[in-house]
């Protein structure tokens, strides 16, 4: 089955961010993405859901160029990804930033650096630009006293809220989050957790998010994403699928993770 997930107005499309039209992505014999549809309009924070090996990492990945569909369109900000220049996997990766499960820090660099580098280097910001930001980002994230630590001096809830700043420099327009607490000690989780809530309430950053973490996605989201064997299978709010999902895959993947 395949679900619409928006209804498409001359309105809504002005404020879509992000689209996935008839999507497919094959590795050898496995079809991870079968003719995928959906749109995320900015601003909304969409959490996607589903058993592992649904291809959730897969959606994340093409949208940063890390992996190329086969077949079908993806589209953001009204500019077409595939086929991607040099240029344009630069441009595209202005405008997303990515938080992975591994944090993936710079272990020679200083906290505060591991913030700066991108935006001086990339956006060509001033030292002393990136740095009042990086300093902002750090209080969002609880973490304004470790400027100068290295990176393993620092519990690894506290190098993914650095990865979480470090993301955010970069003033990108959508914000993807690929299972960013997976890797973490359980009491490690809720600080994480906390922090990327009050980023989804304080700021007006599109969420794309993959994770197991049903609270959370009940509390940040606006839609919520049922993924099964590559397609969308059920989508809406999170009251509604959490509460009152239509499909028996939805009621079964939710009674083994909640
Ligand atoms: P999910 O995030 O929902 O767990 P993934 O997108 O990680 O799912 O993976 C979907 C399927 O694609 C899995 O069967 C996985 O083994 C396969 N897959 C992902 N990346 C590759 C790759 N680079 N080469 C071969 N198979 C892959």
């Amino acid at each position: 089955m395949s679900v619409e997930v928006d209804t498409k107005t001359e309105d809504t499309k002005t404020k879509e961010l992000i689209r996935f039209e008839k999507v497919t992505k094959r590795f050898g014999d496995n079809t991870v993405l079968d003719g995928l549809d959906f749109s995320v309009d900015s601003g909304k924070h969409v959490t996607l859901i589903g058993p592992s090996g649904s291809g959730k990492t897969t959606i994340l990945r093409m949208l940063m160029t890390l992996a190329e569909p086969d077949e079908g369109t993806i589209t953001v900000a009204g500019e077409q990804l595939f086929p991607a220049g040099e240029k344009q996997i630069r441009e595209v990766r202005k405008k997303i930033g990515m938080v992975f499960q591994q944090f993936n820090l710079f272990p020679n660099m200083s906290v505060l650096r591991n913030i700066t580098e991108a935006p001086v280097t990339v956006l060509g910001l001033s030292k002393d630009e990136a740095e009042a930001r990086a300093r902002e980002l750090l209080d969002l994230v609880g973490l304004a006293d470790k400027c100068d630590e290295r990176p393993s001096r620092l519990s690894g809830g506290q190098q993914q809220r650095v990865a979480i700043a470090r993301a955010l420099a970069m003033r990108p327009q959508v914000l993807l989050l690929d299972e960013v607490t997976s890797a973490l000690d359980p009491e490690l989780v809720a600080g994480v957790l906390d922090v990327l809530r009050d980023i989804a309430r304080t700021t007006d950053i599109t969420m794309l998010c993959v994770t197991h973490e049903m609270n959370f996605a009940r509390d940040i989201s606006d839609q919520v994403l049922m993924f099964d064997s590559g397609r969308v299978i059920e989508a809406g709010s999170p009251e509604k699928i959490f509460n009152d999902p239509e499909h028996d895959r939805t009621r079964e993947f939710l009674s083994a993770v909640l």
